[in-house]
């Protein structure tokens, strides 16, 4: 096993606190990724903050004073920073242990730095405690689809411009990540993400809608990738509803994800992002109605876990 891959949170748009989404689950984006010995986490939804709990209970069981306890240490990647993408961090508890180390990557808004950003959004106006008062450890790093990240094997993260890489760059215990920018996403496009490692391939493609007859770059970049997480906010009905049609909101159907796993020729597909409105019963019954696709499709829920 090269992944072990955990859904935090599947939800797209704003979390749903219902008892009719309990079976997929009503948190908002956010992937636990365990590769090599590094603890990556895709997206800072909801999801996000039971993953906490869990880390911050295990580093208390670890030791009995915080300098002796495991620090925790994980490397965050925000696809981009629409809410339902970082509203989580602030209640991510480890933040608050003085010994964790985060590293987070994500693209800039225009002209402003990733770190401005969250720290003006999710702390300076909207949190009581500021992100220099935060007491963990915590590297804000800007990351665009022109570079290469590597996470050396003493979890060095080291940037690479993409037309710099040379073979020596790169040993087999290296994990590579690199991305592919969505302009179809309002307003400032999405990160889709790639995670390479010993011959697998995992990517996520959160807030990505599909162009008539597929995106062929997207195609390229996943092709032949292990596990394809792809959004799938909508049933193709609601996006060409007359009364109120979601063409052009940056999301992708059900039918669009399968297009594209298809010709990716990934091996596995999980849907993501499910739109808030589609309870337990609307996607069972989708699951239903897509069971005679050729494609190895999935729906992703709530604290579902594979391996790859
Ligand atoms: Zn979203
Ligand atoms: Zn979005």
């Amino acid at each position: 096993m090269v992944f072990k891959v955990k859904f935090r949170g599947v939800r797209g748009s704003y979390p749903t606190a219902k008892f009719s989404h309990l079976k997929y689950g009503g948190n908002t984006s956010c992937v636990e990724v365990n590769v090599r010995d590094r603890l990556i986490i895709l997206d800072a939804g909801t999801g996000i903050i039971e993953l906490g709990e869990n880390l911050t209970r295990d580093h208390i069981l670890s030791g009995n004073s915080t300098d002796e306890r495991t620090p925790i240490k994980a490397t965050i990647l925000i696809s981009h920073i629409h809410q339902d993408h970082i509203q989580g961090l602030p209640f991510f508890s480890p933040i608050f242990i003085k010994t964790t180390e985060l590293e987070v990557f994500g693209p800039d808004t225009g002209k402003e730095k990733l770190k401005d950003t969250l720290s003006t959004l999710l702390f300076d106006k909207g949190f009581p405690v500021s992100l220099e008062e935060i007491q963990g450890n915590i590297n804000i790093n800007s990351y665009s689809q022109r570079q290469i990240l590597v996470i050396k094997e003493n979890n060095e993260h080291v940037l690479i411009n993409a037309g710099d890489i040379k073979s020596q760059d790169f040993n087999e215990n290296d994990i590579i990540i690199t991305s592919y920018k969505t302009t179809a996403h309002p307003k400032n496009g999405s990160l889709c993400i790639k995670i390479q490692h010993r011959g697998k391939t995992l990517v996520y493609a959160t807030d990505k809608e599909c162009y008539v007859g597929s995106d062929k770059k997207f195609i390229e970049f996943a092709y032949g990738c292990d596990l394809l997480i792809h959004d799938a906010q909508y049933t193709h009905q609601d996006y060409i509803s007359p009364i109120m049609p979601k063409q052009g909101y940056g999301h992708s159907t059900f039918n669009m994800a399968i297009e594209t796993a298809k010709l990716a020729k990934a091996k596995k597909l999980y849907f993501f992002h499910y739109d808030p409105n589609y309870d337990d019963n609307i996607l069972d019954m989708l699951d239903k109605d897509f069971q005679n696709m050729t494609v190895d499709f999935n729906f992703s829920k709530e604290n579902l876990e594979i391996a790859l």
